[in-house]
């Protein structure tokens, strides 16, 4: 009986804490929103053209280096369960393809397909979704009807953590895990297929999963990503 009265004591303080908890910015962890103007300005920088260190074969933009609000915001949406973060994400990654298309870096295709780069299932199911696949969505919705996702590939459990590994190892422990997803539909004629992710590091993600979609034919004129390492 003790026990379960601390117990609501204790719930009862949680549910107090979470009550006075200030909201703070998932970019800059300033109090008084959840993104300030200033992150979401930084986010809405020109996209930058990356020069991985595993060629991919395709232009890749970032939206900016991997630290700062961009930093930041990935981490609070992969590791602390931010996922309101998906809608400025998401929102940034849409300016930034417009903007390439205004700069004719992007096809001018009729139907273009946003293919979100692999995560690991069991990685994202514990995090509760892919965050890729849900900023590649809400990138999607801000586009308009043109522009759908694509969940083509998959990463095979095979794959190792990649986190300390070098690029020539990060490549050679991803050679085979990216897979085509069994459902997959390939994007129809007249239809462009643009990669996206949110950290660059080596290029090795996006190398491979550029090669395995060549291998069914479906060829990847971009890759976009929110921050290069
Ligand atoms: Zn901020």
């Amino acid at each position: 009986m003790a026990g379960s009265a601390a117990q609501r004591a204790s719930g009862v303080l949680r549910a107090g804490a979470d009550l006075v908890l200030p909201v703070t910015c998932g970019g800059c962890t300033r109090p008084g929103s959840r993104w300030c103007a200033r992150c979401s300005a930084r986010l809405a920088d020109d996209p930058v053209l990356c020069r991985p260190r595993v060629p991919p074969g395709i232009p890749v933009w970032a939206l900016g280096r991997y630290r700062g609000p961009h930093r930041q915001a990935i981490l609070a949406l992969k590791e602390h369960g931010r996922r309101d973060l998906v809608i400025p994400l998401g929102s940034s990654v849409a300016r930034a393809m417009r903007t390439l298309a205004r700069w004719g870096e992007l096809p001018d295709a009729p139907r273009l397909h946003l293919v979100p780069a692999p995560t690991r299932t069991l990685s994202a199911r514990r995090r509760g979704g892919d965050p890729v696949s849900a900023i590649a969505t809400r990138t999607a919705q801000a586009l308009g009807s043109r522009v759908s996702v694509a969940p083509m590939l998959v990463t095979a459990g095979a794959a190792r953590d990649s986190a300390g590994l070098d690029a020539r190892d990060r490549a050679r422990n991803l050679r085979g895990a990216v897979q085509l997803r069994a459902s997959a539909r390939r994007p129809g004629p007249g239809s462009s297929v643009i990669l996206v992710d949110d950290v660059l590091t080596t290029g090795a993600t996006v190398a491979e999963s550029v090669h395995v979609l060549a291998s069914v034919g479906v060829e990847v004129a971009a890759a976009v990503v929110i921050a290069a390492a």
